[in-house]
C-alpha cells in the first residue's frame, strides 16, 4: 500500500499587504522592516538599508533608539534624573549610532565618479593605509585599524579618485561589522565599480572587545585579506603588493 502523507498541505505564506498609509501608524523601525521583508531583502547588522528609509524617518528612528536606550539605562539602575552625566546619554548615543558610527547602514553610498581608463593603466596600484573605524557586531565595541587596497587595472577598468577609496571604505566600515565579512563587502563594492583584473585587500585591526572585556588581551590585532583575479593566480604580483604595502606601512 502506498504511504499516504497525512500532513496537511503547507499553507503558502500569504503576505499581509499594507499600504503606506497603514504603515504610517507604525513606529519608523517597523515600517522600514516591513518594506525590507516585503522586498525579501536581508537586513543584517552590516547591510545597508538606505533605500528602504524614507525622508524624515531617520529622525524618527533616532527618537525610537533614544527611548529604548533610556530604558536600558533605567534597567542598569542608573538615576538619569539626578545624575547630570547621564541625563542626555540616551540621546547622545542614539545620535552617535544613527548619524555617526553606524551611518553606513542608513545612508546611501557616497557619490563616486568613475572615469574610463583612457591612459590604459595596467600597473599595480596600491591605496593605503586607509584608517578603519568600525564596531564589532558581537559586542558593538570599536574596531580600529587600517586597510590596504591593491588593484591591477585593465583597459576596460574604471578609475576612481584616490580619496574615494577612503570614502567607500568608511561607508562599508561604519556599520556593526565582522572583519572577515567587511573585507569581502569592500572587495565586492570595488570589484563592481572598478572592474580590475586583480583586486587585493588587506585589513589589520584592533578589536576593543578583546581589550576591554573577555580575555583582556592588549596586543591582539587581527589581519585578514581577500585576493581576487590576478592576485590569486600570480604569486609574484601578490608578493609585490605585500612588500610595497609593508614598506608604506613603515614609511
Ligand atoms: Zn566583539
Amino acid at each position: 500500500m502506498p504511504k499516504v502523507d497525512l500532513k496537511p498541505p503547507a499553507v503558502s505564506k500569504t503576505r499581509l499587504f499594507r499600504s503606506e498609509e497603514e504603515l504610517a501608524a507604525l513606529p519608523a523601525s517597523e515600517r522600514i522592516r516591513y518594506r525590507l521583508v516585503s522586498a525579501d531583502r536581508r537586513y543584517h547588522a552590516n547591510d545597508n538599508i538606505a533605500e528602504f528609509v524614507h525622508e524624515g524617518e531617520l529622525e524618527e528612528l533616532k527618537a525610537e533608539v533614544q527611548a529604548k536606550l533610556q530604558e536600558v539605562l533605567q534597567t542598569l539602575v542608573i538615576d538619569t534624573e539626578s545624575d547630570h552625566n547621564t541625563q542626555e546619554t540616551a540621546k547622545r548615543v542614539a545620535k552617535m549610532y544613527v548619524e555617526e558610527v553606524f551611518r553606513g547602514r542608513f545612508h546611501k553610498a557616497p557619490a563616486v565618479t568613475e572615469f574610463p581608463n583612457v591612459e590604459r593603466l595596467n600597473e599595480l596600484m596600491i591605496v593605503g593605509p586607509i584608517t578603519v573605524r568600525s564596531a564589532c557586531s558581537h559586542h558593538l565595541c570599536p574596531i580600529f585599524g587600517k586597510v590596504w587596497i591593491g588593484l591591477l587595472p585593465n583597459e576596460h577598468s574604471n578609475l576612481i579618485g584616490l580619496s574615494k577609496y577612503a570614502r567607500i571604505t568608511d561607508w562599508i566600515m561604519s556599520r556593526p561589522q565582522i572583519q572577515e565579512e567587511a573585507v569581502k563587502m569592500l572587495a565586492n563594492e570595488l570589484q563592481e565599480r572598478v572592474r580590475p583584473d586583480g583586486l587585493a585587500i588587506v585589513m589589520e585591526a584592533d578589536h576593543f572587545c578583546m581589550h576591554w572585556r573577555g580575555v583582556k588581551d592588549t596586543d591582539t590585532a587581527m589581519t585578514n585579506s581577500v585576493m581576487r583575479g590576478a592576485f590569486l593566480k600570480d604569486a609574484n604580483l601578490r608578493r609585490e603588493f605585500l612588500s610595497l604595502m609593508s614598506r608604506k606601512n613603515q614609511g
